[in-house]
């Protein structure tokens, strides 16, 4: 069996408040010892957030991630966050190439691959963000496109280092517009990434968590969870609001 994960990101929302708000909501269930939380909160809230997991005594329950982490080492790169000062922090995930800072900052698949591959020589799990637009879909590209995003990735750090990565599936017309993909469609997709994988190794194409991301809320999660090759969710909006990503949560 693969580790069910089940994935915040908050994107550039939250304040102190939810961070105290969500800690709280989490402490008050009893969250399934088979599924890792994993928060991502922007980078000021990562300390507080790490802090209160810890006085909640839920730090073998909840992990905390970060959105994005530079490709570089230290230096002179003004904006920028390392692994370094991650590790650091004590943050144990990363989200890495979601759609987001592909199209609004332009990030390319061969530098999602190296940021990939700085993460896991920093022992940091990256949450490998993948996912075609609507027109790709209309035109049957999203097997070509998710082969593209994943191939670099491959061959940057080798298809065994995939032992210690999390996928994430997120077709961006999903993503924040209330279009969930159909269970049977994210199924569909899931599979064709587990067997792109498994033409590498299927060893390791068999272990890696693939998380659904977009639109997932607490109405539908149930049904993609139940999905053979869906292993949790990557949550925007919903994970805003802590009685409906608990419920996620417990679904998974
Ligand atoms: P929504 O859940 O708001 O659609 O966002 C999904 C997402 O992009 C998570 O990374």
């Amino acid at each position: 069996t693969r580790q069910a994960i089940v994935a915040a990101n908050w994107k550039m929302n939250g304040d102190s408040a939810l961070v105290s708000s969500m800690v709280s909501a989490l402490a008050s269930i009893n969250l399934p010892s088979h599924v890792d939380v994993v928060i991502c909160p922007s980078f000021p809230y990562l300390s507080e957030l790490n802090q209160k997991i810890t006085a909640a005594n839920l730090n073998d329950a909840i992990q905390v991630g970060s959105q994005n982490v530079s490709e570089h080492d230290s230096g002179a790169y003004t904006g920028e966050v390392s692994t370094a000062i991650l590790q650091d922090l004590a943050i144990h995930y990363v989200i890495l190439g979601h759609s987001e800072r592909r199209s609004l900052y332009n990030e390319t698949s061969l530098q999602v691959a190296k940021k990939v591959h700085v993460a896991l020589n920093a022992g940091l799990t990256p949450i490998l963000c993948i996912g075609e637009s609507e027109a790709e879909r209309a035109n049957g590209q999203t097997e070509s496109v998710l082969s593209a995003q994943i191939q670099p990735v491959i061959d940057e750090i080798g298809i065994n280092k995939f032992n210690d990565v999390v996928i994430a599936y997120e077709p961006v017309w999903a993503i924040g517009t209330g279009k969930t993909a159909s269970s049977a469609m994210a199924q569909e997709t899931h599979q064709f990434i587990r067997q792109f994988l498994a033409q590498h190794n299927e060893q390791v194409a068999n272990k890696v968590p693939l998380l659904y991301g977009g639109s997932v809320n607490a109405a539908n999660c149930e049904e993609l969870f139940a999905q053979a090759d869906i292993d949790g969710g990557l949550i925007g909006g919903a994970s805003l609001k802590a009685e409906q990503f608990k419920t996620i949560c417990l679904a998974a």
